[in-house]
């Protein structure tokens, strides 16, 4: 174990009220030193003064929490690119999408399953992304859900049994007895390498009631609750999730008023995926009306193959700056407390003494950047654990 100084930050977002000001806690011209995978102190910059085994100079750049991606799917096969093209040529999207996916995830082996995944998330390295959460959900039976279970353990200790993410087409004409296999056999296979359950509650996918019972038995074997609510039109996912007491309810494309109640008075954080609306030309969800209602928002990428295949936090902050309404604060806070929040974890999300050492070094001095240069890499440095994992190359 060592430790690491890095000094000469210009500007550093500690997301801590009582260390900065502001939400954010904002700090100038300071020196973070991590020893192993935590942060040790947070202090006045000495200019190479502060001790530490190693030392990285920030030049006065601006210094973030890493992004917490509390909603991916990063293990599958295949590729669904000219279904996105038909969709910008007009074609509309539907949940059914996801079973082409599921077929190229049956076939692929465990082992090219491991090397996608791998690669995906070493691409999220790269965009600044230090904690993740994965789903299975694209092989619907119950070995084959396990196999996915297992993999994304391999990337990540926030992994999402999502057996209920669309009825199989072996299944198509008695859906309920797919609902039982995934309460039942396929949910004893998963739990042990899960810590959290999700169900797709959606025209199309899973009704309330059929998602009410996949909820229960997911909470009956000990795992945290998620759900895919409120995508493609109004429904009852968001209020069965402030029901059930999930952790979160995803997409928010479409609220009720009702339904925005519901958030604002609950423990429930509505996890906006901004970048899913982009890719499918739906509208955006009102970031702004959950936020003045009281409620607390995340922003995660949804990386998938079928609606959103970016691992670009970065592009989710511009996005919901400039088309949901929120300021460069708020959308920073969202990409990363607002993710911990969601999976439930005060470890990472904040750079605090004793929290995980994960942070980005912005080839930038401010977070501003990140939605007034869109489309830029400012990802200059991620650190994970105390560890440099990533730098660019090119940049001094
Ligand atoms: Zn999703």
């Amino acid at each position: 174990v060592s430790s690491l100084a890095i000094d000469n930050i210009g500007l550093l977002v500690t997301n801590d009220p009582a260390l900065g000001e502001g939400d954010l806690g904002i700090m100038r011209d300071v020196a973070l030193v991590l020893d192993g995978e935590r942060v040790v102190s947070v202090g006045a910059s000495e200019r190479g003064a502060t001790p530490a085994d190693e030392r990285i100079d920030a030049g006065g750049r601006c210094v973030i929490p890493g992004f917490v991606d509390s909603h991916t799917h990063l293990v599958f096969a295949g590729d669904r690119a000219d279904e996105f093209a038909a969709r910008m040529a007009g074609a509309p999207y539907a949940a059914g999408g996801i079973s082409a996916t599921v077929t190229a995830t049956r076939e692929a082996t465990t082992a090219s399953l491991r090397e996608l995944a791998a690669s995906r998330r070493a691409e999220a390295l790269r965009a600044g992304i230090t904690h993740l959460e994965v789903k299975s959900g694209y092989a619907l039976d119950s070995a084959g859900e396990r196999r996915l279970c297992e993999l994304g353990g391999e990337l990540t200790d926030d992994v999402t049994f999502l057996g209920a993410h669309l009825v199989p087409p072996e299944y198509a004409d008695r859906p309920d007895d797919y609902v039982a296999l995934v309460c039942g056999e396929m949910l004893s296979e998963c739990a042990p390498h899960a810590r959290w359950i999700d169900v797709f509650c959606e025209r199309g996918a899973f009704d309330a009631e059929q998602s009410r019972a996949v909820l229960r038995a997911g909470r009956e074997a000990g795992l945290g609750l998620r759900v895919h609510a409120n995508q493609l039109g109004l429904g009852p996912g968001v209020q069965l999730a402030v029901e059930m007491g999930a952790a979160s309810a995803d997409h928010c494309t479409y609220l009720s008023a009702a339904d925005v109640a519901a958030l604002a008075g609950s423990a429930t954080v509505a996890t906006l995926l901004p970048a899913t609306d982009f890719s499918t030309r739906q509208p955006y969800p009102d970031a702004r009306r959950l936020l003045g209602a009281g409620a607390t928002v995340a922003l995660a990428t949804n990386c998938n193959p079928g609606s959103s295949y970016t691992t670009s936090m970065s592009f989710c902050i511009a996005l919901a700056v400039r088309e949901m309404g929120m300021t460069a604060e708020e959308a920073l806070s969202a990409a990363t407390l607002g993710g911990a929040m969601a999976l439930q974890r005060s470890d990472v999300g904040v750079l605090t003494p004793g929290s995980r050492a994960d942070l980005v070094i912005l080839a930038a001095p401010s977070y501003t950047h990140l939605v007034y240069r869109p489309g830029v890499p400012l990802i200059h440095t991620t650190v994970l654990g105390g560890r440099v994992e990533w730098t660019q190359p090119d940049l001094k």
